[in-house]
């Protein structure tokens, strides 16, 4: 599939389904957009004669001479943002391939109402290229549906002076969907297919493809060094656990360049919970929807994906993303309710459910972060369905002390519409995990605040750095058909992390 960026008048991309967005009005569209359609009376007249009012991504294919105009809606005025916009454009791309059309051109809609030319241009093609997702990988795809592919997306930009900042954010777009459709295709994959070994392989690819540092701790050595957390976890399984380093530098700034600007580098660390299957362990979890569990590796897909994206984008911030990587299996080997281990901090937890383990090789994982003096630390789990039962699949928890982070991933939600909500991290809720026994236990005994406590259990490892908890076991994965999310692994985070780190001033 090509991405081109081109100047040229609305309908005038020969071949092209010729998209437009519509305004809701009661009876009739209100506007259509991009303005400059108002001036095709014969195509105005026909929208409105064809009962079309704008809704939310509604649409009307028109044949118009020898080819199609799609008309998607795009909402009342009052809500139009630019999340409207990535909407119109996976619906739009979506409507085309169904149809079996092969080539799409969609408007640079009018930046006065969404945004910046380069930020609309951005959204339209994330939008386009994100819904048009599908997982081919396994299976045997039949000729009608191989043939229902587009070949081309165009984006047409009728005001030269829009033209340099559209192809930006274009190039932008194709670089962060191809990251995120990455992430989609690690959580999707089966986890016969995608064990730890595999994404290990993966952080050595990205680290070939773009230069970067990749460490990978072996199950032996995670053992001989005491990352007591991961091993505990990953000791019933035949899949050896894999610890994941992978480090992005951004170019050594020219010479001549102040030692302060050097100095001013940010670091981020983001911890990704890798676990390729969750059955619980020994305390296993009930078999209906136990399929799904091979997605509780969504966090660690989530960190490759961001820094296979910031690689390519150049970003100007050093990441160092750390994953641990296991199976969570019951065996003759693997740990038992009631085990005490002692993570790589020297803490001490008595282990009292099992399937509580995203939190044992995080801790170890955020222990460890401490090393690379991050700025900023972040952490991505799918950690515990009483996030998903609280905040359901539309929003991630976030869980900090740090004010100004808490706003600036909250921005960060806003402009991705990866949309995150607050949960209190308040000192009340720590006791809870204290063991009679051991520093700390895995679980609470009330089953009170799952997610809150789940993230006090977190911070005990957390000490010192300035770190956020991103709880996104409702977000994941989608059971609901989304303009540009289609059903099934949704890849958050990746985008939601790089606009973080793109609006770090
Ligand atoms: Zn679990």
């Amino acid at each position: 599939m090509r991405v081109v960026v081109k100047r040229a008048g609305i309908g005038q991309v020969s071949g092209a389904v010729q998209v437009i967005g519509a305004i809701e009005g009661e009876q009739r569209p209100e506007r259509l957009l991009p303005a400059s359609v108002a001036r095709d009376r014969a195509l105005v007249g026909l929208i409105q004669r064809s009962g079309f009012r704008g809704a939310s991504n509604e649409t009307t294919l028109l044949p118009k001479g020898t080819g199609w105009v799609l008309v998607v809606g795009l909402g009342k005025s009052k809500d139009l943002s630019v999340e409207r916009v990535r909407q119109l454009a996976g619906t739009a791309a979506r409507v085309v391939r169904a149809r079996g059309l092969k080539q799409v051109a969609l408007p640079l809609l009018s930046d006065r109402m969404f945004g910046a030319a380069d930020a609309v241009a951005q959204a339209l093609i994330e939008g386009a290229l994100l819904g048009l997702y599908r997982y081919d990988h396994l299976r045997t795809v039949p000729a009608h549906e191989r043939n229902r592919r587009i070949d081309t997306i165009t984006l047409v930009v009728e005001r030269a002076a829009d033209l340099a900042a559209a192809r930006k954010g274009a190039a932008k777009a194709e670089v962060i969907a191809e990251a995120v459709l990455f992430a989609r295709d690690l959580i999707t994959g089966p986890s016969n297919i995608v064990t730890p070994t595999y994404l290990a392989n993966q952080a050595r690819a990205i680290a070939k493809e773009h230069r970067l540092k990749c460490q990978v701790i072996s199950f032996a050595t995670l053992k001989r060094l005491g990352f007591g957390g991961i091993v505990g976890v990953a000791q019933g399984s035949v899949h050896p656990a894999q610890f994941i380093v992978l480090e992005y530098r951004p170019a050594p700034r020219p010479a001549g360049s102040s030692r302060r600007g050097r100095r001013a580098t940010k670091t981020f660390a983001f911890c990704g919970k890798g676990i390729t299957f969750d059955t619980g362990g020994i305390s296993i979890k009930p078999s209906a929807k136990m399929e799904l569990m091979k997605y509780d590796m969504a966090g660690a897909a989530a960190v490759l994906g961001v820094v296979k994206a910031a690689a390519a984008l150049k970003l100007p911030v050093r990441i160092v993303g750390i994953i641990a990587a296991t199976e969570n299996m019951p065996s003759g080997s693997a740990q038992k309710p009631g085990d005490v281990i002692t993570t790589l901090s020297g803490k001490t937890v008595e282990v009292l459910n099992t399937d509580a383990e995203g939190r044992l090789v995080l801790a170890d994982c955020l222990h460890y972060a401490k090393r690379f003096k991050p700025d900023v630390v972040v952490d991505l789990a799918t950690l515990t369905g009483a996030c998903v039962v609280a905040l359901g699949s539309e929003a991630i928890g976030l869980m900090t002390k740090h004010e100004q982070l808490a706003s600036r991933i909250n921005q960060a939600g806003q402009t991705t519409y990866e949309r995150v909500w607050r949960l209190p991290l308040w000192d009340e809720y720590g006791p809870a995990m204290k063991s009679d026994i051991a520093d700390l236990r895995n679980v609470t005994n009330t089953g009170e605040a799952g997610t809150i406590t789940a993230a006090k259990f977190l911070e005990e490892f957390a000490e010192g750095l300035p770190w956020a908890h991103l709880d996104i076991a409702g977000t994941a994965w989608t059971d609901k058909d989304k303009p540009y999310i289609p059903k099934g692994a949704v890849g958050v985070g990746v985008r939601l992390l790089l606009s973080l780190m793109e609006n770090w001033k």
